[in-house]
Order: C-alpha cells, then structure tokens, then sequence
C-alpha cells in the first residue's frame, strides 16, 4: 500500500448541514498543492472536491490506514490560488456555513458534473483570443464631474461610492477605470458586477464594444445564472486563466477565480438582489469591499441612491467625527445628454372618488402623451390580476391551502396561483364553500390595470391614428426564454405607448421615449413592519423617475417636460417628500437619523435565525432552547449585553408549504463580537436540534446581515 504516500484534506460538500469547516482526508499518490480540483469517492457516489490547506502530513500511510484514495485529478485546470480560497473560507465563516458547500457552490455546476476526460476534452477547444492588439480606444471627452471621479479613482485607493444620478455617465467611468487598468498591466482583470441577469445584455454590449477591439473577442465574458451550463463552464475557466480581463456579472460573479483581479465595479450597489437568499445568504457587494481588501484591488459601488450602509460609510470627515467614513465618496449631480429630472407630481387620494385606480389627472397626462406619440411607463408592485378572490354570500377567500396566504387570481389562464409555493388551481365558477355565484377578485394587480387602462384608452388614438398600444411587463410574461428581449424591443421601437409592469421595468433599461412614469399605489411601503421599506420604496422610485427623460435631443423637440407621478393616501409622508426634490441626500440624512436613534444598522449590525418546523410551536420552541442555551453557556457579548437577543417570532408569512417559520433577531453594537457569538452558538444550536423535544423541526438557518426582517 505504498503508492498512496499523500494525505490531501479536501472541502467537498457534503450532504446535511454537518458543521462548519470540516475538510475530509483522502490518500493521494503524490502530494497536492492547495487549490488542486479533485474528484473523490463519498459513501457511494464520487463528488468533485478541491483540496485544502490543513497541515499538510504527507508521507507513508501506517498499513491498514482506512483513508480512501482519490479517484482523480482535474490536471488541466490550475489549483485555485489562496486569494481565492482565503475568500471563500470568509464568507464560510463569516455567512454560518460549511467550508466546502460554499467552496463547491462558488464553481460552476459542469466543474462538478464532467468527469476528467470530458474536462480535458473541453479544454482542448480553442477559445477565443484575447490579448493586445494594435487598436486603440477613441474615447469620448468625459465631463469635468466624470473626469475628476476618475482622476480621484486612479489616484487614491478607495473604495469608492460613486453616488451619481441616473443618467449621470457613471457606466463611462467605469469604462474608463477598467481600460486605465487594463492598459497599464497585461494581466489585470476587473470584475463588473449588476444586480439582474436583464441588464447584462445591454452592460455586455457596451463592454464588447468597446475593449473586444482592443484587447480581443475573448476578453469580455459574462457570468450569471441566465447562461447555460457550457456558456458558464466557459466563462468561468476564461477568467480562471486568465484569458478574460472583464468579467460581468450579477452576485455569483463575486466568487469567480480571478488571478490578476485589480477593479471591482458593483453597480446599482443598493439592489437587494445581491443579497443571496438561499444557502449562503452572503451579499456579494460585502464581499466585494473584502475581496477588494485582500486582493488589492480597487472597488467602485456606484449608485444614484446608496445603500444608507454605503452612504454612511463614506462621510466625509467633519469636526465631531474627524475620521468620517471608511469608502470614499465621489459625487456626479449632473445629467449628461439627458434632459431635466422628472417633476413630481403627488396625486392626493383621499380627494379621489373611493376604488380610483387612475385618478383623473393622471389619466388625462397619459391620454396626452399617447396622443402626442409618447410613452408612459405605470408600476404596480404586485402581479396577476388580484390578490385575492372572496364570496360577497359567505366571505370565503381564495386561501392557499398549504400556507398562511391568498392565492392569486390570474384571469388570463384562469388560475388561482399561490406566489409562495406554486399550488394552483382552476378558478371556480361558484363559491367552493357555499356554491354562491358571486365571487369577486379584491385589490389589484398589473394584469387588471392592464385591463382596466384598455379601457379607459379605448377611445385614444396614437398620432398615426391608430388606437393606443398597451403591454405588461412582469415574470408571468417573461417566463420565456427571450421575452422579456422581445417586450423590451417592442417598448424600444416605439410600437408601446404605455408600459404597466412590476419593479423588474424601473431598473436599468434605458428607454428614450419615455416621458411619464407612475406608481399607482405605492403605499403597502410606507408602514411596513420593516425598517428598509422606506428606503427601498424611495430608491425604487427614483430609478423609475430615472426613466423618464432619458434623451435630452427627444425632450427638447417634444417641449414638454417629463413627469413622475405618484398616487398616494399619505403624499406628504417624507419618502415622497424627498422624491419630489430629487433630494436623495435630505432622505438619507432624515433616515440616518432614526437609524441612529433607534440603533438600527448601520448604526448597529443586526443577524437572524430562522427556524422551520411542522408547528409555530416547535420552531419558536427550537430558537427559545437554542437562546435558553446560550445564555446558560454565557456565550461571548451576552453577560454584557454587547449580544441582544430577541425573542421568537413568526414570519409575517408565517406558514408556507405547510411548513411553519419563524425567526429571532439578534442584535449588536459590534459586529465583531456578534461573529463571535454566531461561531460559539453554531454547536449549541446542532446540539438543541438533536434533542428529542425538536424532533418536529425541518430545518434552521442563520442570516448575517439580513435585508429583510
Ligand atoms: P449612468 O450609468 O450614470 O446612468 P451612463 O454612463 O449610461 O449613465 O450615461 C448616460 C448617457 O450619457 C449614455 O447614453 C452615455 O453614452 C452618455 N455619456 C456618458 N458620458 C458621456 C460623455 N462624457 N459625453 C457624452 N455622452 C456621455
Ligand atoms: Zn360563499
Ligand atoms: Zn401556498
């Protein structure tokens, strides 16, 4: 038993939540770097591996040694270096999960899939080249706002928020930063990362466009959950060589191998999409600043309405607090090339006949625009058609069975939909529990107001007189691979005059004919039990009022200047204070204030644990041991009270797929020492679930920094 003279340690993922950091051992016929893509036999099957420093002990097995041996060696791929493995090992401990699930998770999924020989044969195809060529870039004048962003970029070490207004030229500074880099180092590569997998495309054929002439077909390549296995295979093992120098990308980008990394973009740095949700729940613009940090590399979040954490974290220094924040801030005010912001315009609902959907101005201001060939864009944060159907006899709702919600009416299939778990059925044609014909859906959704604005336009004509064009953008209608593209194209070429859909049309898309934007009924936010509601509603509505006006040379020939408007039971509540001044840093400074009085982040850092079981009872019941346990073990921060913890609660959607949640707030100053709690109670709370009291829970997990309480 010679041959096997190497023992290699190798995070794996391995089949339940078992610990934290465990690395298996297995018996290797020479010893292996670090980084070393492996497969190797677990129970049964055999998994991809890569393997890990531990103090390595190489040498002869003792005879009879039970370690098994490696069933293979990816050689044609390159260890995965330690920036890399450092980074992953970070976001293992810092997110509560194991070592290897988020080793094996950050890799694309054909890494696990393809046996060594079908690897090799994928790496034998040419890929397309990247490298210097003679061109060089024509680069537009930047303005004197972008010049000194990137003049202060090149020059200090960051990092940075580049707080800019929609339309502000904050995608040609990072353009401009990623060519400065790559130009001045052959083997630099720079990350750009964007919240949603839509807004690739257009990101993607600005970045080809300009640098594939310059440094080859090959030096741009994407990285997203939208690509297939292959096309993400691909990617991944461009910028694992090297042969990429840009990577774009939503969240999963964050933890692709980049060797050379020297610039990493996040733009739209507020979104909540990058935040995981699942598994790790890691935020991958967090990781970023870290990754930045130990990799020296420079990172830029950019945005024209700041997380209030990113924000803060770039004050600029005054007397009280002479250190200000950690990032630098780099400010954008102007709009280049787009006309004025749009004007807000507040439409008070109280003064409205009850059940207005489109109150009369704002009907008016549509029935204008399409008559002048303009476009108008109208949000409504919920799809289908209503939230709910009820029996005007008995009161019957359409409850979903398996959770504590209503199914939503969807009237163009004809389905009852529940959103949290799929269940659907077909919408009766009596009441289920009285048999009364008379069922009727309540409140709204895009699919009615599509409806309903058919109607209320019937009679409108387009300049070409022709009757006014209406379409809905939500996920029901872009399920398809390729429609949102198309919808999109349609709004683009002008063939819509008005476009109603869900968040999913404020972001990003650069529509040029749009000159009125409206959020119908944005209130549900404003007295929301969570205390981001507020701030994400305010940057919601800002990118939308972004997309009015985008095209200075249209606006001027129209004469006529562009609109938000906002329905609202509460117009002069402070979010649509702000809204109307455009005023993002009045907002700020307001929410920042409450923050800091309630101790709320940023002003304190905040964790979750959610637990899952067959009764409220049994999940609250876990989390009560659970604390009862880490008070009698006197866990570090809680004799001090530096570790808050809260009592259990439900989920505000408490029961979903017949399975009860509910979740306990963990509160601290210091997040230093609220990771050192969260280390010490991971075994107690593995030790409380394997009591038989909790034998009724499915499952517990924990959420660091969580967005959504
Ligand atoms: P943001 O990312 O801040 O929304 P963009 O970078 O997309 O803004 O710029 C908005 C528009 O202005 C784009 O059409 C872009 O091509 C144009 N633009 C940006 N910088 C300049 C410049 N220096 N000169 C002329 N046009 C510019
Ligand atoms: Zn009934
Ligand atoms: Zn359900």
């Amino acid at each position: 038993m010679s041959i096997h003279s190497a023992i290699v340690h190798v995070a794996l993922q391995t089949p339940s939540h078992s610990g934290v950091g465990d690395l298996l051992s297995y018996a290797s016929e020479r010893p292996l770097p670090p980084g070393t893509l492996v497969r190797v036999p677990l129970g049964t099957r055999e998994v991809l591996g890569v393997v890990w420093d531990a103090d390595e002990a190489t040498g002869e097995l003792p005879d009879g040694a039970t370690l098994r041996p490696i069933a293979g060696v990816l050689d044609g791929v390159a260890p995965l270096g330690l920036p890399w493995r450092r980074l992953v090992a970070f976001a293992a401990r810092y997110y509560q999960r194991a070592l290897g699930e988020v080793a094996l998770a950050a890799l694309p999924p054909q890494l696990r899939d393809l046996r060594p020989e079908q690897l090799a044969r994928r790496l034998r195809r040419p890929a397309k080249g990247a490298g210097d060529t003679s061109d060089t870039i024509e680069n537009i004048a930047l303005t004197a706002e972008q010049e000194s962003a990137r003049s202060r970029i090149s020059s200090e070490k960051g990092p940075f928020l580049l707080f800019g207004s929609t339309g502000s030229g904050k995608t040609e500074v990072y353009l401009r930063c990623v060519q400065e880099m790559l130009e001045a180092d052959p083997t630099a590569q720079a990350l750009v990362m964007v919240p949603e997998i839509n807004l690739t495309p257009q990101l993607e054929e600005r970045f080809v466009g300009r640098f594939a002439p310059r440094f080859g077909p090959g030096a741009v390549v994407s990285l997203h959950s939208g690509m297939t296995n292959p096309q993400r295979l691909a990617s991944w093992l461009a910028a694992h060589s090297g042969s990429a120098r840009i990577v774009l990308g939503t969240r999963m980008a964050v933890f692709a191998s980049l060797p050379g990394l020297k610039l990493i973009v996040v733009d739209e740095e507020h979104d909540p999409s990058y935040k995981q949700q699942e598994g790790a729940r890691y935020s991958a613009r967090d990781l970023a600043i870290w990754r930045g940090r130990e990799q020296d590399a420079k990172v830029i979040l950019g945005s024209a309405t700041p997380s209030l954490e990113s924000w803060y974290a770039s004050r600029p220094p005054t007397a009280d607090d002479p250190e200000g924040g950690r990032y630098v801030r780099l400010h954008m005010p102007s709009r280049i090339g787009a006309g004025a912001l749009a004007r807000v315009r507040r439409v008070d609902m109280n003064q409205q006949p009850r059940r207005t959907v489109f109150s009369a101005p704002l009907l008016q201001a549509i029935t204008e625009r399409v008559a002048r060939g303009e476009q108008s864009m109208i949000l409504l944060n919920r799809r289908g058609y209503a939230p709910v159907l009820h029996c005007v006899d008995c009161g019957w709702k359409s409850d979903c069975p398996h959770c504590s919600a209503h199914q939503v009416f969807h009237k163009t299939d004809r389905t009852l939909r529940c959103h949290h778990c799929g269940y659907t059925v077909r919408v009766p044609y009596h009441c289920p529990t009285c048999g009364s014909p008379d069922i009727h859906p309540m409140g709204r959704g895009t699919e009615q107001l599509e409806e309903q604005l058919g109607d209320l336009l019937r009679e409108v004509l387009r300049p070409d007189r022709t009757p006014a064009r209406i379409a809905r953008i939500d996920a029901d209608t872009t399920k398809a691979k390729g429609a949102l593209e198309a919808q999109l194209a349609q709004v683009h070429s002008g063939e819509v005059d008005v476009l109603v859909g869900t968040q999913m049309i404020a972001k990003g898309h650069d529509f040029r004919r749009i000159t009125l934007v409206a959020a119908v009924q944005p209130d549900g936010a404003l007295f929301s039990s969570d205390f981001r509601a507020a701030e994400r509603l305010f940057a919601l509505l800002m990118q939308a009022a972004g997309r009015a006006g985008r095209d200075a040379a249209y606006m001027a020939a129209q004469g006529t200047p562009c609109e938000m408007w906002v329905q609202s039971f509460h117009p002069k509540h402070a979010v649509f204070e702000a809204l109307r001044t455009h005023d993002y840093e009045a907002f700020a400074a307001q929410q920042l204030k409450e923050r800091e009085e309630a101790a709320m982040p940023p002003f304190s850092y905040q964790a979750l644990v959610r637990a899952d079981a067959r009764t409220q009872e049994v999940a609250q019941g876990f989390l009560s041991a659970a604390t009862a346990a880490a008070h009698a073990a006197q866990l570090p921060g809680l004799l001090d009270g530096t570790v808050v913890l809260f009592p259990p609660v439900p989920l505000t959607v408490q029961r979903v797929a017949n399975v009860e949640r509910a979740q306990m707030l963990m509160e601290s100053s210091s997040r230093a020492t609220l990771q050192r709690f969260l280390a010490a109670w991971q075994p107690v709370l593995q030790a409380t679930r394997s009591q038989p009291e909790h034998k009724g829970l499915v499952r517990w997990l924990v959420d660091v920094d969580p967005l959504a309480i």
